[in-house]
Formats: C-alpha cells, structure tokens, sequence
C-alpha cells in the first residue's frame, strides 16, 4: 500500500459487516436497508437486461433516459435547470462521484475543507489526489449535532481549493438549514472556492426539516459539483448507480477522471433507475415516512437501553453516546458489542481526524424492517 493509502486499510463498515456475519449479529453498522427497493423498478431492470438495453458498453456519460431523468428530478423537486446532455454524468454509485470530482478538481497541496465527522470514503479520496484535509468538526449541542460557522469560516486558507459538503449528513443526521446553507455559499464566493457536495440523502429528512441544494444558492451554479445516489433514494445499494449534476465544465472534468476510474456504470440499472425517479411523490412520501417512523422506534429503543440519542433530522442513521454506559471507547464498545448482545454497530470515533472527538459516539443504522429493530433494541437493553 502506497503511502497516501497508509492507514486506510480496510472500511470500517466492511469490517463491521464481516463481523456481523462472523457472530451472526443483527447488523445496524453498514448503512444498507433489508428490504429491497420498489418492485416496478426491479422489474425495469429485468426487462432493460431481457430487451438488450445496456448489455454492452453504454455511453460515457450515462444513458440519455437516466439523465433526462436525473434532470427533471431536479427540476421538480428543487427547481434547478440542468441540460441533460452536458451538466449530468452517471457514475458507479456516489463513492465514484466522489472519487471522480475529488481526482479531478484538486491539485496536490491543496486543502480540502470537510465537515467532521465524515463519510470514510471522503479523507482516502482526498488523500488518493494528494490533497489535505481540514475538518470542520460539527459538535453535540443539546439533543444534535451542529455546525459552527465561525469555525469553518477559519478553516478556510489560502491554500483552500475546496469545500466538501454532506447535508443531509453521514453519521450525525444533521440536515444543514437553509440560514447555514446560505453562509457556506457565502463563503465560497468570498474566497472563490468549489464546493462539493454529497446529498445522497436528499430524500431521507424529518420533521421540520428541509433538504435544500446548496447548488441553488447565489453564486452557486458554477462553483457547484452536486452528487446523489439510487442506492439510497431507491434502496438499490447493490447497483451502483450515482450521478453528478454541475455546469459543463465542472461535469466534463469530472467525467475526465470516470472515464479512466470505471469508464461506464452498468446499463440495464440506469434504465431501471430512469423509472425509478419518475415515480409519483407517493414515493417519495412514504419512503420518508417509513423512516421517520424507524427513527423513532430505535431512537426510543436506544434511550431505553441507556444510550444518549442524539436525535436525527436526516439520513438513516442515528449517532448515540455510550458514555451512559459507563463505557467509553467506542471501537473496544462495537467490537465487543456482538459477543455481547448480538448486534453490531460502527464506532463514529473512525470517522474524526482525532479519534478522541467521537471516542464515545457509537452510529446505528434504522433502514432495517421494524421487528430487526425492535429485536435490536430489546437485545442492547437486556444487555445495559
Ligand atoms: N456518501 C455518503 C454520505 C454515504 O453515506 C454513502 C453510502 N453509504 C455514499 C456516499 C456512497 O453511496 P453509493 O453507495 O451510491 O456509492
Ligand atoms: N454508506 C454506507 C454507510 O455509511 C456504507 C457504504 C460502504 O460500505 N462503503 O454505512
């Protein structure tokens, strides 16, 4: 392992899954639902493999149905204009669009401020294009986590080439407000710098909370490199199928670097994936309000078991505090957890620069049918 990758062995969530597998624990680690997505979309897929579409090499780009398609979402949900043909590009999922704007919009040398806790995968690309990090760390405050402007305004140097954003945010549920949203792009125009932003989440938010494009704002459209997933909105995490939305220069020198990375994302599941966003708001209504409702039902569970919930306002994953517990080290805590109980979760520690950050915050994902979560919570309660 070269030296940039030193210390990124192996994800944690493989890991945790391993584990998972290994003692046979109901696994709340790796972020990924037990009920697939939508029968009609499924069926989309089969049809697309059986009628020959995308069997072979489909267009770079991605194929122009899904990008119709990605285009008119955005249009009806956010109201963003985007031409199809040169401000979309399909990827392998949004760990490639990551990957991809990363390898491509950073210079070696420059600094890339992220939000901290972070999604593993952003501190190996960072690192993979030569780049640093300067987190940003979002802190408890009462029952959520939040941004504190001033910090990140200060994280910002001269050698600061990029903003990367994730609202709504992996593993807090932190969603960004719109009053945030406005004083991150604020700064961005300030001091000129691209924003990325990871919004595979944009589906999944609660209560009086509203995902809002940070690619809308003022200033915004030509700086903005916007990425989303199916895996999420749709519960296909297996196909791989993500996208980014930005101006055509943006797209194309994102696309520079998809083309060496994997050339193409799979065919048939773009069509399918076509379909899918073009599903009535039912959809889209009912996705949501089932996770609300799982939300609540661990989140009650946990604050049973001992736990302290910080309580999310999006995404499907719930970061608590086992300090309650009298524990203290969150990776001995997940490590231990399975033996123990029969459950597995991830240690958020892994995801601060300094594990001593998140020593004690433990993450648990609630994608999971209502009776693997009751069973879960009953478990770690038993076990308190
Ligand atoms: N970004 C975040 C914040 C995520 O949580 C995930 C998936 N867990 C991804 C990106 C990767 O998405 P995909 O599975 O589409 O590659
Ligand atoms: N995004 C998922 C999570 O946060 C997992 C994705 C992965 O395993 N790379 O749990």
């Amino acid at each position: 392992l070269n030296r940039r990758l030193a210390g990124f062995g192996t994800t944690i969530f493989a890991e945790m899954s391993a584990l998972a597998l290994r003692t046979g624990a109901i696994n709340l680690g790796q972020g990924f639902p037990d009920t697939d997505g939508p029968e009609e979309v499924r069926e989309a897929a089969v049809r697309a493999l059986r009628d020959g579409r995308g069997n072979q090499y489909p267009p770079g780009p991605g194929v122009p149905e899904l990008r119709t398609a990605i285009a008119a979402h955005q249009r009806r949900r956010y109201g963003l204009a985007l031409d199809p043909d040169t401000e979309v590009l399909v990827t392998a999922g949004a760990t490639e669009a990551i990957a991809a704007s990363l390898l491509a919009l950073l210079e070696p040398g420059d600094e890339v401020v992220a939000l901290e806790p972070y999604y593993d995968s952003y501190a190996a690309c960072v690192a993979m294009a030569g780049a640093t990090r300067v987190p940003v760390t979002l802190r408890p405050r009462g029952d959520r986590f939040r941004l504190d402007l001033d910090e990140l305004r200060d994280a910002v140097t001269d050698r600061t080439r990029l903003l990367l954003i994730n609202t709504p945010h992996n593993p807090t549920g932190t969603v960004l407000t719109r009053e945030e949203l406005a004083a991150i792009a604020g700064l961005a125009v300030e001091r000129d710098l691209l924003v990325v932003t990871d919004e595979v989440y944009e589906h999944l938010v609660f209560d009086d909370a509203e995902h809002v494009p940070l690619a809308g704002f003022p200033g915004m459209r030509d700086r903005t490199v916007t990425i989303s997933s199916a895996g999420k909105t749709f519960s296909f995490t297996g196909w791989k199928v993500g996208w980014v939305t930005g101006t055509p220069e943006l797209v194309t020198a994102v696309r520079s670097a998809k083309q060496y990375l994997t050339y193409v994302s799979a065919g048939p599941f773009q069509y399918a994936v076509a379909e899918a966003l073009a599903l009535p708001d039912a959809y889209f209504d009912a996705f949501r309000a089932d996770h609300r409702r799982k939300r609540d039902l661990l989140a009650d569970g946990l604050r049973s078991a001992g736990f302290e919930v910080y309580r999310p306002r999006g995404t499907y994953f719930i970061t608590a505090d086992i300090s309650p517990f009298g524990e203290k080290d969150a990776y001995a805590f997940c490590r231990a957890l399975p033996e123990r109980c029969g459950v597995v979760a991830v240690p958020v520690s892994v995801f601060y620069d300094d594990p001593e950050a998140g020593r004690g915050q433990v993450r648990f994902a609630f994608c999971k049918k209502d009776e693997v979560l009751t069973e879960a919570a009953g478990r770690l309660r038993r076990a308190a």
